[in-house]
């Protein structure tokens, strides 16, 4: 008997690490050291006596690094991607706040819609704050400690297929070509993966890439912090369509080393805040009080700017011919509108869908399709997610599923309700956090609770 989607997302939520090493295969090679590939590689360590991550920077360098162009922008950590990085390196939370992560359990955090102040939900889970540098280092850190994990410094190039199977990855280090062999090639390139190209050149067939455009523009800036211990360290504001503004929404969040880290994002032309005088005054003049506060603090460095085409999606699972002994997670699989900050979360399910597989003592010599209708349950409900919300954009055209006027009109009403109903925050929270199916908000239950909000708050 197959389970409904909620029900795999359910469990993959709740995999935990195998408590001794469960080994089934010799050797991984996860393409891509950046979030997702390396909580594969994580996960990895306890099935595989030895996993290679591959990446064209050097991990070992702190900071930054130009693979990762995003990581000037704010992450939001969603409480459901804390709680699963809680479960891959028990202890995360100490460890990070001792590296200058700021917690933001629910009372800390604040959100606005369309200026109106949203409800707290008190028992949410809770999450915490730090730059994306911190937060990915503090993976790293985590996954570079384990025995058996190393990494090579290389850009990879191809890959290497024998018959029906995939046996290595070509790399290339100073115009030198080498190849890594491996039993089972975990393509973590983010989404401007070259795996499609490279399956195509191999003689196998291109995943169909389904795009939504969204061109977003984003903006981030730094600010000293005066408070050690602000009493909120999370604050957002989303402006939805029916509000008349040229910025999409805002939000600052407490960091490490003492500073707040603002960003603003506006679709389509609109790209507010890309001068630091400009950024300064829509904070103070188009949000409320607290975004002034922040702006009236000083400015440390430039405003860092990012622009997104698309939300994107290759459609592995829907191959017939793909080779044994490949995988891709995070980005290269999916990669969505940013303002919902899916990304690490979803990449953390990615490595739950690869460890379920995994246990599950896998033929290697065959294409893990059992991985494939795991991780399209996460896509899938992550899509939907971010898509159904795109949809409503005045600059999105498309494409429209079945039945979107209707849904469309639930979403408006459920998510008019989580200004002002606990019980319709929760379950909305639960979900856009991805600790909840999307279908979980389907039902009368959920619909009707929000309706009567809504005429209550009328
Ligand atoms: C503006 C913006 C804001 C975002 N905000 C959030 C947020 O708030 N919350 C959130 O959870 N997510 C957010 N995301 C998404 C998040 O950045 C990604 O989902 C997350 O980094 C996981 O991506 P990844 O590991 O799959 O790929 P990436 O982070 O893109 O990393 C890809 C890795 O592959 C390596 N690589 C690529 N090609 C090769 C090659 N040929 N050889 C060797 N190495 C290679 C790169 O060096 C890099 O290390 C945001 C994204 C953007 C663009």
């Amino acid at each position: 008997m197959s389970l409904s989607p909620a029900r795999v997302f359910a469990a993959l939520n709740a995999v935990r690490p195998p408590e001794r090493s469960w080994p089934v295969l010799g050797k991984a090679v996860v393409v891509g050291g950046s979030v997702a590939g390396l909580l594969a590689a994580r996960v990895l360590s306890d099935h595989a006596e030895s996993v290679v991550i591959l990446d064209r920077d050097d991990l070992h360098a702190p900071g930054g690094r130009p693979g990762v162009p995003q990581g000037t922008q704010l992450h939001a950590l969603l409480p459901g991607g804390f709680l699963q990085l809680e479960q891959l390196f028990p202890g995360f939370r100490e460890q990070a706040l001792a590296q200058g992560a700021v917690e933001a359990p629910p009372a800390a955090r604040r959100s606005y819609l369309d200026g109106r102040r949203k409800v707290v939900v008190p028992d949410d889970a809770d999450s915490l704050a730090g730059s994306r540098p911190l937060l990915e280092g503090l993976i790293r850190q985590q996954v570079l400690r384990l025995p058996n994990v190393k990494t090579v410094t290389a850009r990879a190039t191809g890959l290497v297929v024998d018959g029906a199977v995939t046996t290595g990855v070509r790399f290339d280090v100073d115009g030198m070509s080498g190849v890594e062999s491996g039993d089972l090639v975990v393509d973590a390139m983010g989404r401007s993966s070259r795996l499609s190209d490279w399956l195509e050149q191999a003689g196998w067939e291109r995943p169909v890439t389904r795009r939504m455009t969204v061109h977003l523009n984003y903006a981030t800036a730094l600010f000293r912090r005066r408070e050690a211990d602000p009493d909120l360290t999370v604050v957002m504001a989303l402006h939805t369509p029916r509000v008349a503004s040229d910025v999409a929404g805002a939000a600052f969040f407490a960091i490490e080393d003492g500073r707040w880290m603002a960003m603003m994002a506006g679709y389509g032309d609109n790209r507010p805040g890309r001068t630091a005088e400009d950024f300064v005054r829509r904070l103070r003049e188009q949000f409320p009080p607290e975004f002034g506060e922040v702006a009236g603090s000083e400015l440390l460095g430039d405003v860092q700017t990012y622009r997104h085409a698309d939300s994107r999606r290759r459609e592995f699972a829907a191959l017939q011919r793909f080779p044994a002994g490949l995988i891709s997670v995070g980005d290269a699989v999916a990669s969505f509108n940013p303002v919902y900050g899916q990304g690490m979360t979803a990449a953390a399910l990615h490595a739950a869908c690869l460890s379920t597989y995994l246990r599950s003592g896998p033929d290697l010599r065959v294409p893990a399709r059992q991985f494939l209708a795991l991780q399209k349950v996460v896509v899938d409900a992550a899509w939907s997610m971010s898509t159904s919300a795109d949809l409503a954009l005045p600059h999105v055209d498309g494409p429209y599923p079945r039945g979107y006027r209707l849904s469309s009109w639930v979403s408006r009403q459920i998510v008019t309700a989580t200004v002002t109903d606990v019980p319709t925050a929760r379950r909305f929270n639960d979900v856009v956090s991805m600790r909840a199916h999307p279908r979980s908000l389907a039902t009368p239950g959920v619909v009707l609770g929000a309706l009567r909000a809504n005429l209550r708050a009328r």
